[in-house]
């Protein structure tokens, strides 16, 4: 079965899109955690970063400059949080590899 997000991709489900190319779509999230809470997803399904493989290197360099340049687009590139999630006690409810993209507010410890 689809995932939300190979849904989001493949114009199955529609989303706030920001941001797409040929490898990647990036779209706000639907339940904010943030005043800028932006999901960065590879194309590509990939579960989670645990099962990227070498041949996705420069596919994740690309999601990070990505996300740098939406941060300074947003205006939070002085403080801004980029994570992902791995497995369902890291907190993962989609299982397709995507980034959050956090800022706008002063964001508390990790814990
Ligand atoms: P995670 O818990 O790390 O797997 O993150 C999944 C994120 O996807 C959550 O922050 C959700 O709010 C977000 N999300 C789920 N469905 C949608 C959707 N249709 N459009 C945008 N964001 C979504």
């Amino acid at each position: 079965m689809k995932t939300v997000f190979q849904k989001i991709i493949d114009g199955d489900l529609p989303c706030d899109k920001i941001f797409e190319n040929e490898r990647i779509i990036a779209f706000k999230d639907i339940a904010p955690q943030a005043p800028v809470h932006i999901l960065i997803v590879p194309k590509k399904a990939i579960q989670d970063i645990s099962h990227a493989t070498k041949e996705d290197a420069l596919l994740l360099a690309e999601i990070m400059f990505v996300a740098s340049a939406l941060a300074k687009q947003f205006h939070i590139q002085d403080g801004f949080r980029l994570l992902t999630n791995n497995g369902a006690d890291a907190g993962q409810s989609v299982f397709h590899l995507h980034f959050h993209l956090l800022g706008g507010k002063k964001l508390g410890a990790l814990g």
